[in-house]
């Protein structure tokens, strides 16, 4: 994909994961794709546009290899807006390998990682985010984020920006008829109503831009760590948490000396939860390699979970954790409240929630707590977000820009002035939806796809 505008031949893919499977696709898309595709089919009707047709799929010398069902888009309307072949057979490696180099030896190239998704960006048919949202979309790992995704490729994202620039071009098309027309008496644009239109456009993308704390969490998932002394029922929890027996459970104080992690999900957000070695001092050097280990990853976790045992009195060593993480999300969980009514918790303002471990009380409050550390903002299902971080830098560029715009309109600075940072944020809102992109930037997007995408 080294020069993205010239993109005039058919190229061709395995679109299925690799392996064996029931079903394997082969696409190709392109002005060649149906030309090529065809003298590898016995076809009993010709193809037509969007129908399905049987078809087996033949050798050189026309011997049966496979059966098929082959789809033909004619363009425009494919995913690619070229057009396009599928020919869906049996997800054999050898037949499908086989379909791609016969492709090729008549005149097909192997589609680069994203190129089919890349030939629908540039040929004008999805945004730069919604071509973020595909990749998004297949490497979803819970269904909140597909979902989010979905929502994203259906243009949700697009759809609130389209007004937000309509209201910037307003604006610029009022200071520069201002400025062209200034010696035709027209009547310049007063600092007070350019300083209010631009407050008007900051205001809902400042609200877009909060939305990456969720959505970011919502596409990259957060990490867990779980903290606290030896016993305080660290690993019971993890395994509640997880809802299985993962990590080693003993009523011996310092077995935990691994990082034991797990993928889980907490509503929908995939969650990283690390069981890590209890904290205390210790002679055994594994142990205290391993709570090392721990501090390290106390330090670096999104949340820290401290679990605190809530028979025991309150320990200096649970207090100088807390005081340790002044500035971190924090959560304790004071555990084993089976065992008493009066449970013993340190004084804190942190969110506490009293756990056990061994009849789960207390674990849907305790996921939900988690919930709201990461982010206070829960957008409604409507809200658009921005889920990566060159959305995020796109919108905060703009907003820059806006802010400066602003102050140099109240300070009744020329208007050509003004001009330069509204064009600066036009050009921000423009690289978000890949209208003005650098080569450099979507070759780096598409690359991270799967072939065959
Ligand atoms: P860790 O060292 O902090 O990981 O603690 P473990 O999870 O290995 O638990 C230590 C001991 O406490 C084990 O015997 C657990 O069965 C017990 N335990 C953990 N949580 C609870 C709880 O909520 N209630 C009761 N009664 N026992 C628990």
């Amino acid at each position: 994909m080294s020069d993205p505008e010239i993109q005039n031949d058919t190229i061709v893919a395995i679109s299925t994961p690799p392996g064996r499977g029931g079903i394997g696709i082969v696409r190709l898309s392109g002005p060649e794709a149906r030309a090529i595709a065809e003298p590898l089919l016995r076809l009993r009707n010709p193809l037509a546009p969007a129908q399905a047709r049987y078809a087996e799929v033949i050798d050189t010398i026309g011997e049966t290899l496979d059966e098929a069902v082959v789809t033909y888009f004619a363009a425009p309307a494919s995913y690619t807006t070229e057009d396009v072949v599928e020919i869906a057979s049996h997800g054999s490696p050898v037949l499908l390998d086989y379909l791609v180099r016969q492709c090729i030896a008549r005149g097909a190239r192997l589609a680069e990682p994203g190129e089919f998704t890349q030939r629908a960006f540039l040929a004008g048919r999805l945004d730069l985010t919604q071509a973020e949202a595909v990749s998004d979309l297949i490497e979803a790992s819970t269904l909140h984020q597909a979902r989010i995704a979905a929502q994203q490729l259906g243009g949700s994202l697009s759809r609130q920006i389209a007004p937000i620039k309509d209201q910037l071009i307003t604006l610029i098309a009022a200071l520069e008829a201002g400025i062209d027309f200034a010696e035709d008496d027209i009547d310049t644009l007063p600092a007070q109503e350019i300083t209010n239109q631009i407050s008007k456009i900051q205001a809902p993308l400042t609200a877009l831009e909060r939305t990456f704390s969720y959505g970011r969490i919502v596409r990259d998932g957060f990490t867990l760590a779980i903290v606290g002394r030896p016993n305080a029922g660290k690993s019971s929890l993890f395994n509640r948490l997880i809802e299985r027996d993962r990590a080693i459970v003993t009523a011996t104080p310092g077995t935990t000396r691994d990082l034991v992690t797990e993928r889980v999900s907490l509503n929908g957000i995939p969650v990283e939860l690390i069981d890590t070695a209890g904290l205390r001092q210790s002679t055994d050097e594994a142990e205290t390699i391993g709570i090392a280990k721990s501090r390290e990853i106390m330090a670096e976790a999104d949340v820290v979970l401290l679990v605190i045992d809530a028979t025991a009195p309150p320990h200096p060593e649970d207090e100088a954790t807390i005081a340790s993480l002044t500035t971190r999300p924090l959560l304790i969980a004071c555990n084993k409240s089976d065992l008493t009514t009066t449970s013993s918790s340190p004084k804190t303002s942190r969110p506490t929630i009293e756990t056990s471990a061994l009849t789960g009380s207390g674990i849907l409050e305790l996921r939900a707590a988690i919930l709201s550390q990461i982010s206070s903002t829960t957008p409604t299902a409507e809200t658009a977000l921005l889920t990566n971080l060159r959305q995020q830098q796109a919108v905060s560029a703009a907003l820059t820009s806006f802010a400066q715009a602003r102050q140099a309109a109240a300070a009744e600075i020329p208007h050509e002035m003004i001009l330069l940072d509204l064009y600066e944020s036009l050009r921000a809102l423009d690289s978000l939806t890949g209208a003005t992109t650098s080569d450099d930037i979507l070759h780096l997007i598409f690359s991270k796809f799967c072939i065959g995408k």
